[in-house]
Parts: C-alpha cells; structure tokens; sequence
C-alpha cells in the first residue's frame, strides 16, 4: 500500500489526509503545532494516526511514497530538504485532490483580491442554480470536499504558496487578477520567483481552456509572452484598449467573448475601482462557463462583499467607519484610499512585511485629513509620513484607543478607515480579529 505523510494538519492538511485515507493510502499526518481539536476529531473519525505538539519524526516520514505539504510550510524548511533528499516528491493539497475529480476547475489567483473575485464567482454560479464548491484559501479544503461531496464545479482561490506545489493540475479557466511584491520572504526576495509562482496557474492549460487577467497590469502585461501559455486569453481592462474583451465603455461594463454581456456599471454592488476589475474578471468567468446573462447581471448587482473588506461598519455622528483590515499590504491600502469619496483618518500600522509607502504617498497627501499609528513599531510610519505635516496619533496598545483618536480626528462627513498596509500579528491573532476589534469598538463609541 502506497503512504502518504501529510505535514500540517490544518484545513487543507487534514482535508487532504481524508482523501488519502478514502482512496485507500496508508496516511500518516504530522505537525509540529497542537492540531486544532476540530481536526483531531476528523482524524480520529477516519482512523488516521498523527504526532502532534514535537519536531517531526524522521523514520514516520521519510518512508513516504508522497508528502503532500500545506502551504504555510516553506519550501526550505528542514523537513522539506530532507525530503527532497530522498527524492520523495512533496505535492500541495490542491495537486493531491485535482487527480479525484472531474469537476470543472475555476481558480483564482493574483496578490489583491482573490478572496472578493473568488466569493463573487461562488456567488453568481450559487444563483444560477449550479452545484459548486468553494475551496482554496476560503471554506472547506478543496480534498476534503471531493473526499465526501460531489460538485460540477469548484471555485478555488489559490495562493502563491499553493500554487507552489502545484505540477499536473490543471485549471480549466484560470484568473490572474494582479502581480504586486508581497510575500518575497518566502521566495528568496526575488521578485521573478514570486511572478513565475503566479504564472504556474496557467500551466498544462490547452487551447480550450481558458486564462483570464488584468491586462493594465505591468508586471503580468511584461510576462505574457515568457510562459508558454496555450489557453484563450481573455484580457480584461478598465476602459477599452489593446485587445481587451472586458472593460467599461460610456458607463457601460461590456464582455465581448464568448457571448456579448452588458449591464451598467452603477448597478455593480461592489464599488472602487479595483472592485470593478473584481467584477469583470468574475463577469468573464461566468460567461465562459456559459451562464446565462440575467443570473450574471443579478449576481453582480446583489453580492454583499466580503467581511474585512472594505465594509462599512457604521454611521456614527456623520462619520462613516470602514472596516478593510484584510488590506496586509501597501497595495491594497492605495484601492482601498483611491475609493474613498470624502477626507478619510487612517489608521494603519502593524507587522510590517518590508513595506515602502512611496506607493500611498500622494493618495495620503490627497484624501487624508488624519493619521492613526496602530502597532507596536510605528517609527517607520512616524519617519515616511510625519514630515507630511498631517495631525498624527500613536496608538501601540489597542483597537479601541485607535478608534477613539480616529474618532477625535473625523468631522462630520468625513471616514474613517481602517486599512492597515501591514499583517496583524504585533497586536492581533490575525486580520480578522483585528477587524472584529474595529467593528466592535465602533459600534460601542
Ligand atoms: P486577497 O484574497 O488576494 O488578499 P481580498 O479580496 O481579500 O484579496 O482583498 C484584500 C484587499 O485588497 C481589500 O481589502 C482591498 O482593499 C484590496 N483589493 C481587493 N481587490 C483588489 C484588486 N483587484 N486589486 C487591488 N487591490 C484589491
């Protein structure tokens, strides 16, 4: 019987020992950390033995056949040279579960804005009747659902980390929403690693597939040409230019291929520009999957967002609070302050992932009324924007102090938005904690 060691028992790693165990493999499962009791449970359901809460044990995992990896664990992690050593060939989740399934694949990457176009994917095929899964980064791993359901379709959002990993798969529409720096610890600071990562979402792709992205994007427009991609290309754009199949012409979101869509753009329920290109990338999907125009249009017209993503959490004494704590880098910062349409206080700060705020600078100088500094480490801050002249509140203790300063700040008609350019970590267990602390903390002033 062939073994299969999974290392990392989380979502995708237990979801994946499932599949294993349900196809037959003699599965083994390791993880360095306490593994959450939901998962220990799910283990024991299906018979599956672990070593938990101690370094890995060697003899347990280099007997394996094939290890599939989760994918916060790095490439160079010890256990992984090792492994590689051995010649063992390490697979993601997504690889491990893509040979079980017929399901037609519909996978999302890029650095902003995966969660939103992956959501609002799910949502337009949920309201056109279809039988879909949502996996990936979001809700239930993509191997524990084909282990126990059966869908026509899966929306899955896949990260670079994820992507990785990634050799046979192959996805029948791919989505590269965006190539911005994030991440690049993880790829030996080299930029080129992190965009061919990206690119590995078009791999084994054919001709009758097909690979949707933003065609205004430099770094992917740069690229095009060096990854042998054999898919129909499906660029989309914010107005009509070079080829572009998807934009918005006179007020109007247009898709040209296959089948010709339009709706207003007004209608969109998602607003900011970078939601637009959300929109359209989700629009084309759709199209290409030949669902009807009505559900398109409706979908598009009545999703409700995504938590932590630029969701208005309250109107207090004129001042509109918004909540964008998913925004862990400086790039989504700039969507998110582009889309504001009054004087905003920001709060931002946290970990910082090497961040340079150039990139934010006139958007700070223009839209900007206040500043809130909220991490343990705000000297960057203090030393990029100080010298803006902007009133400035340090805050390195806790939401609820920020929101009062923010508060201080704010004039009637004005925002405040919370949208931090960094992760959490220094203050918060992750960016949903820290956008559940915002929320709460608003409601109470
Ligand atoms: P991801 O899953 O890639 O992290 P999300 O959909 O969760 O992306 O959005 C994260 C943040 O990125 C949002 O708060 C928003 O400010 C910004 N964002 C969303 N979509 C885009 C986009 N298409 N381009 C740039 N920034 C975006």
């Amino acid at each position: 019987m062939k073994r299969i060691v999974v290392l990392g028992a989380g979502e995708s790693g237990t979801g994946a020992a499932v599949l294993a165990k349900v196809k037959g493999f003699d599965v083994f499962v390791s993880d360095m950390k306490t593994i959450g009791s939901n998962y220990k449970a799910l283990l024991d359901q299906y018979d599956i033995s672990f070593e938990e809460d101690h370094p890995h044990t060697e003899e347990l995992i280099l007997n394996a056949d094939e290890v599939i990896k989760s994918p916060g664990i790095p490439n160079n992690a010890p256990m992984i040279l090792k492994i590689n050593e051995k010649n063992i060939p390490v697979i993601s989740e997504i690889e491990f579960a893509g040979r079980y399934t017929n399901a037609k694949m519909i996978c999302i990457t890029g650095s902003n804005g995966k969660t939103t176009t992956t959501s609002l994917i799910y949502h337009i095929f949920k309201s056109a009747g279809k039988n879909v899964g949502l996996a990936g980064n979001i809700g239930k791993s993509l191997a524990h659902q084909v282990a126990t359901e059966r869908h026509d379709y899966y929306i899955i959002e896949l990260s670079s980390f994820q992507l990785d990993n990634m050799y046979n798969f192959r996805a029948d529409i791919a989505v590269l929403m965006n190539i911005t720096p994030d991440h690049l610890d993880r790829y030996d600071f080299k930029m080129q690693n992190y965009i061919n990562a990206k690119f590995r979402i078009t791999q084994n792709q054919t001709p009758n597939d097909a690979f949707i992205f933003w065609n205004d994007d430099p770094i992917i427009k740069r690229e095009l040409d060096k990854h042998g991609i054999k898919a129909h290309l499906y660029p989309f754009s914010a107005t009509k230019e070079d080829h572009s199949i998807a934009y918005v012409d006179n007020g109007e979101v247009i898709i040209d291929e296959p089948i010709t869509f339009n709706m207003e753009q007004e209608e969109l329920a998602l607003t900011g520009q970078h939601n637009l290109y959300n929109s359209l990338a989700a629009g084309i999907s759709a199209n290409v999957s030949g669902i009807s125009k009505e559900y398109i249009r409706k979908a598009l017209a009545d999703f409700k967002g995504v938590e932590h993503r630029l969701e208005k959490v309250a109107s207090i004494a004129g001042i509109t609070f918004i909540n964008d704590s998913k925004a862990t880098n400086v790039n989504s910062c700039w969507y998110a302050l582009q889309s504001m349409t009054t004087k905003t206080v920001l709060i931002l700060g946290g970990k910082d992932k090497g961040n340079d705020y150039t990139e934010i600078e006139n958007l700070v100088r223009e839209k900007c009324v206040g500043l809130v500094y909220l991490g343990l480490h705000n000297e960057k801050l203090h030393t990029f924007f100080d010298p803006m002249g902007l009133p400035v509140t340090d805050i390195q203790t806790n939401m609820k102090d920020a929101v009062n300063a923010a508060y201080k700040m704010a004039q009637k008609g004005q925002t405040v938005l919370l949208s931090p350019c960094c992760a959490s970590f220094d203050l918060f267990k992750s960016y949903e904690d820290r956008g559940d602390q915002f929320k709460v903390c608003v409601r109470a002033l």
